[in-house]
């Protein structure tokens, strides 16, 4: 790898603000699940940052897409019809959700649940309590993530990602994940929404029961509620349907009122976008739910730019036509059912969904290792790390898993690859129990 001459690695330290814990590894080059750094050693990248990558690195159809775009046109303002946004909004309604439905255009995850936080609070003022006062209140979930924006931070059910950053935004109200007597407990005459991730990702890969799904569901129904799905790390195939739902409930049962996606939808090209359902108001409101932010409510100036569009249909593209949802699922139950076989000491569980697969560690024996003691480092970083170290690369999840988040065109060969670095790398950490 050719570095640069007078690159000083301390500039990031000392112009960079410190608010990443960085694992010190500088990747220059990707291809397929492979990293390389800069003094030239290899990685085998199952962070895929963080679910962002579906097509691995420098895919070939990827990377034409943003070339031949940016040689036309980058990008114009929303003032103006912009034609990649009326094409990948219909492959995002017709083939992925297969209900009808309108997309809106963002930057971000947060920016793509920031829209819906937003419909919410018009369907509320749109559709009052009986006094006439809007229905405001949003119930959200503990071990949730929706990002770092000031409603997707308050809307997040846990303190350390909005400590310190108070007053948050009011109206969001708290309940235990997969604990169907608390939510309907929580339900008042203000609430307007329940807004969930199917597969919380940064709590560690955790699901939500079918009950709990179907639960939500009705309860939205028979108190007027709109159903909110954060999709941004589970959708789009990432777990082994195009629908991260679907993988929980399989079919045409569940029917959310609104779908945020980012993460793998540009393979990497700042995109987002938030789906709302097509349906009447109801009560006599001839409005369509997908029309309700009309002209003027809502924007961004970059959001669902000809390139962002361009680069997300290549992505799309390749994921429906190769059914890479269909494969990540097999082998994801594959490595899942691999891993077991290991009755590895140090694993506790394995929650496989296609290419979104936590493994919870024993965190207790992990942590009274004296090496672990002595970094003064928690049990998923611990072992992320000692992993780097091996030459792969994965995300920590909470305190005591590790996620995996490959290319969902991962081959068998490069998951067996995979396999045996992990399970090299946890039994060099068992030899000291
Ligand atoms: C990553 C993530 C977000 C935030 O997305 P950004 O693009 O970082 O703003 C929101 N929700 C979920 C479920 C996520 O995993």
């Amino acid at each position: 790898m050719e570095k640069t001459q007078d690159f000083d690695p301390a500039w990031l330290e000392k112009y960079v603000m410190p608010n990443y814990g960085r694992f010190q590894v500088w990747p220059e080059k990707g291809e397929g699940p492979y990293v390389w750094d800069r003094d030239g050693k290899k990685y085998l990248d199952f962070a895929g940052g963080v679910a962002v990558c579906p097509l691995g690195h420098a895919h070939p159809e990827v990377a034409d897409a943003i070339s031949r775009q940016a040689h036309t046109l980058i990008h114009v303002s929303n003032w103006y019809c912009i034609r990649q946004q009326a094409e990948l909004a219909k492959v995002l309604v017709e083939d992925v959700m297969k209900i009808h439905g309108k997309c809106f255009f963002s930057n971000s995850g947060a920016e793509a649940n920031e829209g819906m936080i937003k419909l919410a609070r018009k369907y509320g003022v749109t559709k009052p309590k009986s006094d006439g006062s809007p229905r405001y209140e949003i119930i959200t979930f503990t071990g949730s993530f929706h990002g770092r924006t000031f409603g997707a931070m308050s809307a997040t059910a846990q303190e350390k990602i909005h400590g310190g950053f108070g007053p948050i935004v009011p109206g969001f109200v708290y309940v235990p994940f997969n604990d169907i007597e608390a939510l309907k407990a929580a339900i008042t005459d203000t609430t307007v929404a329940i807004m969930v991730e199917p597969v919380q990702g940064e709590s560690g890969v955790n699901p939500m029961t079918a009950e709990f799904l179907r639960a939500v569901q009705s309860l939205c129904r028979s108190h007027d509620l709109l159903m909110l799905l954060d999709e941004v790390q589970c959708g789009l195939g990432r777990t082994g349907e195009l629908c991260g739902w679907r993988s929980i409930i399989p079919g045409e049962e569940i029917v959310p009122d609104s779908v945020s996606w980012a993460k793998s939808i540009g393979s990497g090209y700042p995109l987002g976008s938030f789906w709302i359902r097509d349906r009447a108001l109801g009560d006599g409101n001839e409005t369509k739910l997908c029309d309700l932010l009309g002209p003027g409510t809502h924007g961004t100036t970059y959001g669902g730019s000809p390139l962002a569009c361009t680069v997300a249909m290549a992505t799309l593209n390749v994921i429906l036509r190769d059914g890479l949802a269909e494969k990540s699922a097999k082998l994801g139950n594959h490595i899942a059912s691999e891993v077991l076989t290991w009755n590895h000491p140090l694993i506790r569980e394995v929650r496989a969904f296609g290419m979104m697969i936590g493994f919870e560690l024993d965190e207790e024996k992990i942590a009274a290792m004296p090496a672990v003691k002595a970094s003064g480092k928690i049990v998923s970083i611990f072992v992320a790390k000692a992993l780097l170290d091996a030459g792969m690369m994965v995300v920590p999840a909470g305190p005591k898993v590790v996620r995996w988040l490959p290319p969902m065109n991962l081959t068998d060969a490069q998951a067996a690859e995979g396999l045996e670095l992990f399970k090299a790398t946890l039994d060099q950490l068992a030899i000291s129990l």
